[in-house]
């Protein structure tokens, strides 16, 4: 039987954080990911410059490769506007490695089925025991699945259905665009440059709104291409998009049972309005850390329910500067 003090199942954003700060006050960890990393993960790859900010990145002097935006350029109902606010891209294969290995934890790949109490501690199919368990698997997380599922049952209502694909690709238009609500999604698309040549294109929806509708995120997916070829934005003939659906921030009641706690995707905590979910899931990573190295209270109150929310504090503060 291997031993930690604590285990976090999951290196996604969540698990990466929550051990990188556990083991910087001297505890020992290990993360088990089914996956070996780096690691293919869907997702647009868009991230806040609080969500940085907490990991302790500086985007001019991180080895990360980013891409910077100035704007973001939103599309609604055939208007357009330029949204000033400073937003980044990382390519999650790239950042997710990075923060793992930052972690400077123990790392296993092992994909975890069960996971049940033997007296305080906890063991994980029967092969790893320690006295702190941390749930960072995103949507299909065991932790979630074996102790909080019962307590807090996710809603349908809350579920997003995202289509994507990242190819490396010679964009020429450097500006993260959004189209909200073209030809009836429910949601909305995107078009995210990255360093070194790569594009990300996908959209996400509701996703009980969409199957009432009688669709499938694949129909919007033929639509997004087709504008973006109409708009000479991308003209490509290699597409090969994947689904995965995560979940909106609810009502969460329990996130916390004795030492077992859950964070990221796994409690569902992505933004109301634009399903972000790097960001809350590094800060419920941090806390679910604070809390077990201090003893302190594991509430994720505090975590910003709306991105409109950042970008409106992001416009102040460079209106500020530029002042
Ligand atoms: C298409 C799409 C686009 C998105 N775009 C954005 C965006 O641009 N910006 C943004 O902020 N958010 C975006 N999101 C949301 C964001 O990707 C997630 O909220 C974020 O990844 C959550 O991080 P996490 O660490 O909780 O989970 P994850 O990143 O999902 O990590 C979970 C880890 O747990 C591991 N795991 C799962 N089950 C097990 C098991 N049984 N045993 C061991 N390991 C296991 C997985 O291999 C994985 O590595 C997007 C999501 C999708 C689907």
């Amino acid at each position: 039987m291997k031993v930690a003090d604590a285990i976090v199942i999951g290196g996604g954003p969540a698990g990466s954080t929550c051990a990188w700060k556990l083991r910087a006050a001297g505890v020992d960890v290990l993360v088990l990911d089914r996956a070996i990393f780096p690691r293919l993960k869907l997702c647009a790859g868009w991230v806040t410059p609080e969500a940085l900010l907490d990991l302790e990145i500086d985007p001019e002097a991180s080895p990360l490769n980013m891409v910077a935006f100035d704007k973001l350029v939103l599309h609604w109902n055939g208007h357009t506007v330029n949204l000033p606010t400073r937003q980044y891209s990382i390519r999650r294969y790239e950042f997710d490695d990075f923060l793992l290995r930052r972690s400077a934890a123990r790392i296993e790949q092992h994909n975890v089925r069960e996971i049940y109490r033997d007296g305080s501690d906890y063991i994980v199919d029967g092969r790893y025991r320690a006295r702190y368990i941390v749930g960072a698997g995103g949507t299909a997380c065991p932790v979630y699945r074996s102790f909080f599922r019962t307590l807090n049952a996710r809603s349908s209502q809350s579920q997003i259905a995202a289509y994507e694909q990242e190819f490396p690709y010679d964009w020429r238009d450097p500006s993260c665009h959004l189209w909200f609500f073209d030809d009836g999604l429910p949601g909305y698309a995107w078009y995210v440059p990255k360093a070194n040549g790569y594009i990300n294109i996908g959209l996400g929806g509701a996703a009980d709104k969409i199957k009432l509708r009688g669709g499938h995120v694949r129909d919007y997916w033929r639509s997004l291409v087709t504008k973006l070829e109409r708009q000479d934005l991308v003209c490509y003939d290699g597409y090969d998009p994947r689904g995965y659906s995560y979940y909106l921030r609810d009502n969460v009641d329990v996130v916390q049972l004795d030492n077992a706690y859950i964070a990221g995707d796994s409690v569902g905590l992505a933004t109301r309005d634009m399903g972000e979910g790097i960001g809350p899931a590094i800060s419920s990573g941090l806390l679910a850390a604070q809390s077990i190295v201090t003893g302190s209270d594991y509430s994720l109150d505090k975590i910003h329910k709306y991105s409109a929310t950042g970008f409106a504090k992001n416009i102040f503060e460079r209106r500020k500067v530029a002042a």
